[in-house]
């Protein structure tokens, strides 16, 4: 074994053969045929855009997906070539998504007429754009009745073309929401079947996220659409077993305090020691991404094998933690999470989600790619 470099900084890593594991995995559970997207919006959940959206590339992804026509200009300075889907685009990007040529999902009526505006002016011809429907989320998205007007909208203007229609499923981690879920994938083939009948031609069509993907094989369609699973996460502890996190979070102690029995520790003064206790300061905060959610004992990181809770409030560049009962000193590495003790575990503990924790590490932090 090759022994780890000493921890200096706090640095997340992130590990391309995990993500390339992931990768393949999700490919196993679909068909040879079925077209792969990414999803890579928000900083690829908080890892590297740009670094995983080009090795992703490599590896025969066939589409990107990004929430902001901001982070589809960003990843075609990266080189980034393959079609780029602008999940949420706001008409003031319209002229910016053309120019990159990034596709845009038009979700409502307001949208698509700004949208035809702004390609029949910049003289386009069949641009692509996705039609995107909603199936119950109720977030974003047309209803089955828009078609015939999207239809005598689109028809009379060359400028745009309906590359994909698509939907989102709203609880497709959830066993329990199975009945729902089928309701919508049922909702999704009949506005795809009516489509096809007023416009005469069959869009890509798709609809399943990672979740999706491992649970409705039978509502793969054309594409699949994945963000959590290319970060190693499966949302189930059955699936979790067959991803790898890619991000380890680490950091290092600053300074090692003795606290005796009634003093306190942390702003606010919100921990208040009952008996003599030993804390390690650590350089990461809320605004490092770990939020006060995770202070007063419900959050922890890992010390030499050793789970030390947080103690006090979180503040904004600092946590101490209690190692009391762990042999350690001032320089040690200390592990937030990693492939072991997972991000998902950290963000449970505090009664929140690893796409949560995971997407909010933020920019302060340095990233460390891992080939
Ligand atoms: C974020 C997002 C995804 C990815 O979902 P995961 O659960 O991370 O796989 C897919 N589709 C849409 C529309 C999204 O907004």
């Amino acid at each position: 074994m090759i022994p780890m470099p000493k921890a200096q900084e706090t640095v997340l890593e992130i590990d391309l053969p995990a993500l390339k594991h992931n990768f393949e995995y999700l490919k196993s559970k679909i068909q040879k045929d079925t077209k792969f997207l990414a999803v890579v919006k928000a900083f690829a959940y908080g890892s590297d855009a740009d670094d995983i959206a080009l090795y992703l590339q490599d590896l025969g992804v066939d589409y990107f997906a990004v929430a902001y026509t901001s982070e589809g200009v960003s990843l075609r300075n990266a080189g980034i070539t393959k079609p780029i889907l602008i999940l949420h685009p706001l008409p003031i990007s319209f002229e910016t998504i053309i120019e990159r040529c990034l596709e845009p999902s038009i979700y409502n009526r307001k949208v698509l007429d700004e949208f035809l505006k702004v390609a029949s002016d910049k003289n386009q011809i069949k641009y692509p754009i996705h039609l995107k429907f909603n199936t119950g989320l109720n977030r974003l998205g047309f209803d089955l009745e828009d078609l015939e007007t999207i239809y005598s909208k689109i028809s009379t203007s060359e400028a745009i073309h309906i590359k994909s229609i698509f939907s989102h499923l709203a609880a497709s981690e959830d066993i329990k929401e199975k009945e729902f879920t089928e309701h919508q994938i049922k909702w999704f083939k009949d506005i795809t079947e009516r489509f096809t009948t007023v416009f005469k031609y069959k869009p890509l069509l798709h609809l399943c996220n990672t979740s999706g993907i491992l649970n409705y094989p039978e509502a793969h369609l054309d594409m699949v659409r994945s963000g959590i699973g290319l970060y190693g996460f499966g949302n189930s502890e059955k699936e979790n077993k067959n991803f790898v996190p890619i991000a380890k979070l680490k950091s290092v102690i600053s300074q090692i305090h003795h606290i005796a029995k009634g003093e306190t520790v942390g702003y606010n003064r919100a921990f208040k020691s009952e008996a003599s206790i030993t804390t390690a300061t650590i350089p990461i905060g809320h605004a490092d991404g770990i939020g006060r959610q995770y202070g007063q004992g419900k959050g922890f990181v890992i010390i030499n094998e050793k789970k030390a809770p947080i103690v006090g409030n979180v503040c904004m560049d600092m946590i101490m933690v209690n190692i009391t009962d762990i042999d350690c000193k001032e320089g040690d590495e200390v592990i937030i999470f990693d492939s072991a003790h997972t991000a998902e575990n950290l963000a449970n503990a505090a009664n929140t989600i690893s796409y949560e924790l995971i997407s909010a590490i933020s920019q302060r932090i340095k990233r460390v790619i891992k080939k």
